[in-house]
């Protein structure tokens, strides 16, 4: 017989842990399962600038402070990846690499992973000179010359970062346009050792002796090919949401996204909240909001 709890948050990301943190303030002791530490995609993020009240904040802390205050409020934080969900009973039956977990209500808040780039040579070189996390990995490169692909916020962030300890970055985009916040492509404008390559992609990684030391880039403009020699290559184009786990028991779109409104309701006492939902803008603050709301409205759904 799998433990039984009222209500299991899945993911101990922004939006999962607020959602523990509402339930806990109205009096539902939450269980909350994350994959790996505590915090999700935040604690990426060196220096975060636009969550209200700090006016820059390292994404571990602001990860720590929120996961201590969860617990405050009652939360139980466990490590247990989630594999499936079903309805047994009338119950939400969460099963995980650790057994599984049954609940009345479930808020799902598993965010979203680093998308690949899907070429040759990156599988094959992940993890000796691929990277998809610039704060986890960027030690690795100290000195050395390196390549980021991407041009939302998270490849400028991942940029501006390595610019600190690499001899060089180069910022490969596929075009000149740029979804990253203006502040930050200044700032990678203004970086004495960033360039930008623009208008290519990577078409090949390349190594030597088992470690990246070439890229094979592709104009998108004539389709050309050039190489360019670097230590390492940091993927940041962009991120595909947690959400296979949901399949059958919430509506998907196109792009895996859980497509529910802001009232982050699916129904049976199942909600959803983050980055795993389809939503206009992607952010740590939006994440938070949708915690709140989920929390708000499983505590209802319970209570009844
Ligand atoms: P993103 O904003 O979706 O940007 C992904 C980038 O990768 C785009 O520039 C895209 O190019 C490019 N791309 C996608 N597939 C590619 C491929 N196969 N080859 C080459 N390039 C490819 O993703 P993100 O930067 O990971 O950010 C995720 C979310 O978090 C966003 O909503 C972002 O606003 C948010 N965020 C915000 C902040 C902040 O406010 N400071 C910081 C971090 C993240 P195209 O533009 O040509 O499509």
């Amino acid at each position: 017989m799998a433990e039984t709890h009222r209500l299991i948050v899945v993911g101990a990301g922004p939006a999962g842990l607020t959602a523990a943190i509402y339930a806990g303030r109205a009096g539902v002791s939450a269980l909350v399962l994350e994959q790996l530490g505590a915090g999700g995609q935040v604690t990426q993020t060196v220096e975060i600038e636009n969550y209200p009240g700090f006016a820059k904040v390292d994404g571990q802390e602001l990860a720590a402070r929120m996961r201590e205050q969860a617990e405050k409020c009652g939360a139980t934080i466990k490590r247990a990846s989630v594999k499936g969900l079903r309805r047994e009973n009338g119950l939400w039956i969460v099963e995980t690499a650790r057994g599984e977990f049954a609940a009345e209500s479930v808020i799902a808040a598993t965010g979203a992973r680093r998308r690949h780039l899907e070429v040759p040579g990156e599988t094959e070189y992940a993890g000796a000179g691929v990277s998809y996390c610039a704060t986890c990995d960027g030690m690795f490169f100290r000195g050395k010359k390196v390549a980021v692909v991407g041009g939302g916020s998270v490849a400028f962030e991942d940029a501006l970062y390595l610019s600190r300890i690499c001899e060089h970055v180069t910022l490969i985009h596929r075009r000149d346009g740029f979804r990253a916040e203006p502040t930050l492509v200044e700032r990678v404008r203004a970086a004495e050792n960033i360039d930008m390559k623009l208008f290519y992609t990577v078409a090949e990684i390349r190594g030597k002796d088992g470690l990246v030391s070439e890229i094979e880039l592709a104009s998108t403009r004539d389709g050309s090919r050039e190489t360019l020699e670097v230590g390492g290559v940091f993927v940041a184009v962009g991120t595909l949401p947690e959400t296979e786990w949901l399949s059958g028991h919430a509506p998907l779109d196109d792009g895996g996204y859980v497509d529910v409104d802001e009232r982050c309701t699916v129904g049976d006492g199942l909600f959803v909240a983050g980055d795993c939902r389809r939503k206009p803008i992607y952010q740590i603050v939006t994440a938070c909001a949708d915690g709140a709301v989920a929390a708000n409205a499983a505590c209802a759904y319970l209570e009844k």
